[in-house]
């Protein structure tokens, strides 16, 4: 990359939404130049950095996929190769390939109102050499955590253990858990969907939770969307699995917040069915919390209770003693004995990849700032982050971001404005966290991210026809979104005025 340069559009990050962010942009602002900075050397971001085995996503793909690119595939759930294969033919087919440059960790952006830009700092970490790119509009794409180090709690005593710890993020093809004993530390996705995999091969695999979470098995296949394949054109049949499957999606959602007993019974119940009447359901899968309190897991054709049934994996609930020499103790003086211990034990929170934002030579303590429509920093001009759902799939939002952004370029261009900024103008607006979920990730990294307000436009719906009418119809003037022409042509407007 030249060691200086100026694009109209910066975007940081070339995982899903990044390559989303630039497919609309070349779609709905042709005349605009962009670039996509990356950190890593690869595209694809999550679908790229996590290697354990069985990865695969947790949300259906009719949704997870991008609305302007149909997924093609009979399965409900995907492979991470098979998500990474999408992105790579997204990037091929739309041209994206050419704009992103790799190796560039974004570290630091400065606003400059007077100019109406972003100069924007970042180094290759490989060679050491750092870059200028200033940019108009700077377009946030980097995820939500920490892509350095997953999360491990401080266990007692894990220097003596004799074997290998892995945690999920660091998992490497050298990992050997062929009959071996595993010991899996969390109940979360990464544990659901590992597990049944490690099963395969290991000698018997352990689930180590403190407490559960809850699981719900569904087909692999989506019977619906196979039907429609058939019979209508792949756009079509692809936007109608798409709205079946938000509405389906909503509505369960819905139904989990509105009547949590019963939704527990339902969910509590199934994992019975699955499991037989002899299994300890009470203990090992009825959670202390309500449905979607916490993300709820998925077991495509209930792969994880068959494992369970099958007697390859089993579950222990309880806390963690110690590590021992030969595996854990636990509070209640289980042993559990294993050669390889995986903690899936979390993601740790990172917002905007650790970006260091200055505006008019002033550090911006982002955790300070309001988050607008979820997407814009309060009394941030010009930039924009894209951050999904966290009830449904991440990418329903991301889509509606870019479009909003696009929108928004347009409507400064066509207005002559160089900028816009949220104001937080209302001294009484009471914070709340933009993160909803109780789970232990949130908790940790709640302080890291920008706050919520309890009105619109600075609450964050978490629903995608909420969102749909306020991103891609609603008008982009509020009382809060302020529009701004350069100073010379402020003065000019003014002379102008004066003499008319
Ligand atoms: C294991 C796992 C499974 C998941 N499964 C699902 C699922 O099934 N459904 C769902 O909706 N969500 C899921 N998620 C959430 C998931 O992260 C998102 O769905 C989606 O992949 C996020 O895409 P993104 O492009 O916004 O961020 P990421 O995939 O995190 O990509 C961000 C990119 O930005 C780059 N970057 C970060 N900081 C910088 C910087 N400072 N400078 C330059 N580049 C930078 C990173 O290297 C990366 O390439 C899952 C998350 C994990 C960890």
């Amino acid at each position: 990359m030249p060691s200086e340069s100026h694009v109209d559009v910066l975007i940081v990050g070339a995982g899903i939404s990044g390559i989303g962010a630039a497919y609309h942009l070349q779609d709905k602002c042709p005349g605009k130049t962009y670039l996509i900075l990356e950190r890593r050397q690869r595209l694809g971001g999550t679908w790229d950095l996590f290697r354990y085995p069985g990865i695969r996503s947790d949300s259906d793909m009719y949704t997870f996929g991008y609305s302007f690119r149909p997924w093609t595939q009979p399965e409900f759930v995907a492979s991470g190769d098979a998500i990474l294969e999408y992105l790579r033919e997204t990037v091929d087919a739309y041209g994206i390939g050419e704009k992103i440059r790799y190796g560039q960790n974004v570290m630091r952006a400065s606003w400059s109102s007077r100019d109406a830009r972003w100069t924007v700092e970042a180094r290759d970490e490989s060679s050491g050499e750092d870059a200028r790119v200033s940019c108009n509009f700077l377009f946030m794409c980097a995820g939500y955590y920490d892509y350095d180090e997953g999360f491990t709690p401080d266990f007692e005593g894990v220097e003596r253990f004799g074997g290998r710890i892995i945690h999920p993020q660091n998992w490497t093809d050298d990992v050997a858990y062929q009959d071996q004993r595993v010991v899996v530390i969390g109940s979360g996705a990464t544990a659901v969907t590992l597990i049944p995999e490690l099963a395969k091969k290991a000698a018997h695999v352990t689930m180590l939770q403190r407490s559960p979470s809850y699981v719900v098995a569904k087909p692999g296949r989506d019977r619906i969307a196979d039907w429609l394949r058939k019979h209508l054109p792949q756009r079509h049949a692809y936007a109608l699995t798409r709205w079946k499957n938000v509405l389906y999606t909503m509505f369960m959602y819905w139904f989990c917040r509105a009547r949590p007993e019963r939704a527990k019974a339902l969910i509590v119940g199934e994992a019975r069915k699955m499991l037989g009447d002899d299994y300890d359901v009470e203990t090992h899968f009825t959670p202390r919390y309500d449905p979607w309190d916490q993300r709820v897991c998925l077991a495509p054709d209930g792969d994880f209770f068959q494992t369970i049934r099958s007697g390859r994996a089993s579950v222990v609930t309880g806390e963690i003693d110690c590590f021992t020499e030969n595996g854990i103790r636990t509070s209640s003086g289980t042993e559990l004995e294993a050669d390889l211990i995986v903690t899936a034990t979390g993601l740790e929170l990172r917002f905007l990849g650790g970006l260091q934002v200055q505006v008019d030579g002033h550090a911006v303590d982002l955790p300070e700032t309001f988050a607008y429509k979820g997407m814009m920093c309060s009394d941030v001009p010009n930039m924009a982050l894209s951050l999904g759902y966290t009830n449904a799939s991440w990418t329903l939002k991301s889509d509606l971001t870019a479009e909003y952004v696009c929108r928004l370029l347009n409507h400064m261009d066509s207005h002559g404005y160089a900028y816009c900024c949220a104001r937080a103008n209302n001294p009484s607006m009471q914070a709340e966290s933009m993160l909803p979920l109780s789970s232990g990730y949130m908790e940790r990294g709640r302080h890291r991210f920008p706050k919520d307000a309890a009105l619109a436009p600075w609450k964050l719906h978490q629903n995608y026809a909420l969102d749909l009418v306020a991103l891609r119809y609603a008008s982009l003037k509020d009382d809060v979104m302020q529009f701004e022409r350069l100073a010379e042509h402020r003065a000019s407007d003014s002379w102008r005025k004066f003499f008319a």
